[in-house]
């Protein structure tokens, strides 16, 4: 057994939160520090799915991207889906901690893995978030390059088949060869101009928007949706193997991952 406090110093370590953005909410969010803790269930969402499974196996602890909780809350209803989970975690004294934007910008995190991942090499940073005394910098997302120049068609398979998800959509901007590609996890969006202005031949996020995507055309920029979940998901595997390799001398603890969670959308 581990204090669960241990298991938020690992993680600090990990995903730093001083890195996160202003308006996020990452950290231990229910539960006590001085909880015991001898399994971890490491998600990319606090989801009934994932509580039931933090029950079923006996962690008594969950380490999620997603903050569980984002704004302040004025009521718990428990006939409600977060009263409910709430209620549930209580019950079971499961502790619930996220570590959010601090770990989509840490190094090794929620991004390098979906930029190892898709095969980019020679990353760089994308949307710079700080920028500390010495000049380094932080960032959301990366930019970085494909060992050898392909069409976008070939691209996109490349991508769908290195991620957790049975397609992508993606924006054919004409015969511009993909070499250069800029990427932000999750719902990024709100980033294709940026990416476009710094030269990226193609533009990998989720949650792309019918008009995100008429912006990138007239850009003349790729873009390739994997979904929010294809491109967050691969990091629950390397977080969880980065808390073992954490906490491998603090005491007896085990690192488990959410084995059951699939993306919400699938296709008829
Ligand atoms: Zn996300």
């Amino acid at each position: 057994m581990v204090k669960c406090q241990v298991v938020m110093d690992a993680l600090e370590r990990i995903a730093p939160r001083h890195l996160a953005e202003d308006w996020d909410n990452p950290g231990l969010l229910v539960g006590s520090p001085a909880r015991e803790v001898s399994r971890v269930l490491v998600a990319l969402d606090v989801s009934d799915l994932v509580v039931r499974q933090a029950i079923r196996e006996g962690a008594e602890m969950i380490v999620a991207h997603h903050p569980l909780l984002f704004k302040p809350i004025k009521k718990i209803r428990t006939d409600e889906p977060l009263g409910h989970r709430l209620q549930l975690l209580l019950q079971h004294d499961i502790a619930v901690a996220a570590a959010h934007t601090n770990l989509d910008i840490a190094r090794g995190g929620v991004n390098d893995v979906l930029a190892e991942a898709i095969g980019l090499g020679k990353l760089s940073s994308f949307v710079i978030t700080s920028q500390d005394d010495d000049g380094r910098v932080e960032s959301l997302g990366r930019i970085g390059s494909l060992p050898q120049p392909m069409t976008i068609r070939d691209f996109a398979e490349q991508v769908k088949k290195a991620l957790p998800t049975k397609y992508v959509r993606f924006v054919d901007a004409g015969d511009r060869p993909v070499r250069k590609v800029a990427l932000c996890s999750g719902a990024g969006a709100e980033f294709i101009a940026k990416a476009a202005a710094m030269g990226a031949d193609a533009y990998v996020t989720g949650d792309v928007r019918y008009h995100d995507a008429q912006h990138a055309a007239e850009l003349g920029m790729h873009v390739i949706d994997a979904g929010h979940f294809g491109t967050e998901f691969p990091v629950v595997q390397v977080l969880a193997e980065r808390l073992r390799e954490e906490l491998s001398t603090k005491g007896h603890v085990e690192v488990v991952t959410d084995h059951k969670s699939q993306d919400f959308f699938t296709i008829a």
